[in-house]
């Protein structure tokens, strides 16, 4: 099984990583990617990914971390030397994730992306979703995607309630390089992302809540089976049964929850949904499918 994306180097598996990693391993978990979210969490990944086989790391600033740069005390209010300052504090970021895509143990660039969802539970004081915040994401994501076309690397997308901007952005910077390494991870279900996957020959990422969640259990029946690659997203996104059964946090381990929903709505075997999304998701981070 391979779990495409979960966050291994977050806070929340400090103290226990070695055996939430060996649960998934005794699991049948094969295949484990850990998107970094800024600069710190995108180097932890890569320290996790140098110390397993079968484990690897993704480089990247998440759209939510652009509230560093907005609600970050600027020096100077005057309005351009304020744009000056921003541009100069991305640029900085920008640069290191690139020094960091030149490990061996980096797959792709994530993950990166829009979101306009205001989170309650943020480490940033001030942050409103207005125009300027969202052209600071604008421009990060470009960056980025230019990043992962110059450096040959896989791209994974993060969308929270920003569909058009992100599909914009993307149609905008594609190069056809990205065309078979680029997935829309956590993909909300609709019908237009689908089609522009579809298109762009990229991947479908699905989640626990598939065990739930009846419009997405609707939506991955229309995915086709080539594009599916499965995801826990832990410490999020705990699937059922074990969500009712208050079991947080979730781990690479329960990916076998989604392998089951999805075997059940697309009428396939366990096996094969296994073994096929296995191989998708090699083949979204040009992997050998042994390592
Ligand atoms: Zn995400
Ligand atoms: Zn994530």
């Amino acid at each position: 099984m391979f779990d495409t994306h979960c966050h291994l180097n977050f806070k929340r598996f400090k103290k226990n990583l070695d055996e939430v990693i060996s649960r998934a391993f005794d699991a049948g978990v094969t295949k484990i990617v850990i998107p970094g979210t800024d600069i710190t969490s995108s180097k932890k990944a890569i320290e996790i990914a140098e110390k397993y086989d079968g484990i690897y790391a993704a480089v990247g600033i998440h759209p939510h971390h652009t509230a560093k740069y907005s609600s970050s005390v600027i020096p100077d209010s005057d309005p351009e030397s304020r744009k000056d300052w921003i541009l100069n504090q991305v640029q900085d970021d920008i640069f290191q994730i690139k020094q960091l895509l030149n490990h061996p143990k980096v797959v792709a660039v994530g993950e990166v992306g829009m979101d306009r969802h205001k989170y309650e539970d943020t480490k940033y004081e001030a942050y409103n979703i207005d125009n300027r915040f969202l052209n600071i994401q604008k421009k990060l994501l470009r960056l980025q995607i230019e990043l992962a076309i110059k450096h040959n690397k896989s791209l994974i997308l993060h969308n929270r309630e920003a569909r058009e901007d992100i599909l914009q952005i993307i149609e905008e910077n594609w190069d056809n390089s990205l065309s078979g390494r680029t997935v829309f991870h956590c993909c909300e279900p609709n019908l237009e992302l689908l089609n522009f996957a579809k298109e762009h020959n990229m991947f479908i990422g699905v989640d626990g809540d598939v065990t739930y969640d009846k419009a997405k259990q609707e939506f991955i029946k229309q995915v086709p089976f080539e594009m599916l690659v499965l995801e826990t997203d832990s410490p999020f996104i705990l699937p059922e049964p074990l969500l009712s059964q208050k079991k947080y946090p979730n781990e690479p381990k329960n990916i076998r929850y989604v392998i089951e929903a999805v075997a059940k709505l697309k009428g396939e075997k366990v096996d094969k949904v296994e073994q096929v999304t296995t191989k998708n998701g090699t083949a979204l981070f040009h992997m050998a499918l042994i390592s």
